[in-house]
């Protein structure tokens, strides 16, 4: 389970989150819609503590993750770090280690921030390349891999920390379009197979229907409509959602 209670965010005059209050239980498979500078990355990457709220409180699995209750900026702590273990992100731009094999970027973290043997990992990490189609790619290098390739490495990446929250941004949009269906394949599998809670970020509205339990619509940094896919999406009843939606599909 995530919450945001009351969670506000600012740079400057530009109020990109407003007291927002927002839940996705455990398990669900969530999409977040809505126009550009909306805040629906902001609220990922506070998820991923990249950014500090100014105010409210966001809590994962009972778990206090952020409280800014009292309105000054909240200090990073072991304890946030921990609840911080729990989610994963798959960004935009893939960000892989570029000097690194696929199998090196899938290793590292494990080893490095959990403590995995050596072999744990490795054997891990050939599991999750082949889920990703990838087995035969282990020993390239992201810059030899296409962007569809590099972007299903990255969502090896994130789970081989064992997230039991994934987030995805926007994962297909800098992608080529026939790069895309493998990549969407993936995340389909995952949606399907796991018992993980997935938020993501899209604007592949066809595809935010077919995996999601509930679609979230997001403006001027608010949730102003949520639902099954089919309510949001084909018969939205806020007048926002309806011009959202007739200007991109
Ligand atoms: P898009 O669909 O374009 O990615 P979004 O809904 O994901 O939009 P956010 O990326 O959450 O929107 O950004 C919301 C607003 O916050 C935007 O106006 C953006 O310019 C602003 N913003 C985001 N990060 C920063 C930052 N580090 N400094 C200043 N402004 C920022």
């Amino acid at each position: 389970m995530i919450t945001f209670e009351n969670v506000s965010k600012s740079w400057g005059d530009n109020h990109v989150l407003r007291s927002l209050n927002f839940e996705v239980t455990a398990g669900e498979k969530v999409s977040i819609i809505g126009p550009s500078g909306s805040g629906k990355t902001t609220i990922l990457r506070v998820l991923m503590t990249l950014e500090t709220p100014d105010d409210g409180l966001v809590t994962i699995e009972g778990d206090t993750l952020w409280d800014a209750r009292d309105g000054k900026k909240p200090k990073e702590t072991k304890q946030m770090r921990a609840v911080r273990s729990k989610v994963g992100m798959v960004f935009q731009s893939f960000n892989l280690f570029p000097h690194m094999t696929a199998f090196e970027n899938l290793i590292e973290a494990p080893i490095r921030v959990l403590g995995m043997s050596k072999d744990e990992a490795g054997e891990r990490a050939r599991g999750l390349l082949e889920q990703v189609g990838l087995s035969d790619h282990a020993d390239h290098k992201p810059p030899k891999l296409s962007g569809g390739q590099q972007q299903r490495v990255a969502i090896a990446r994130a789970m081989a920390m064992r997230p039991s929250i994934l987030l995805f941004d926007e994962p297909t949009s800098a992608l080529d379009p026939e790069l895309i269906g493998d990549v969407l394949a993936v995340i389909r599998d995952l949606a399907n197979d796991t018992d993980m809670t997935m938020l993501m970020v899209t604007h592949e509205m066809r595809f935010a229907e077919e995996i999601s339990d509930r679609v979230v619509m997001f403006d001027s940094g608010a949730a102003v409509e949520t639902g099954p896919p089919e309510q949001v999406l084909k018969n939205p009843t806020h007048e926002r959602t309806q011009r959202f939606l007739h200007a991109v599909l």
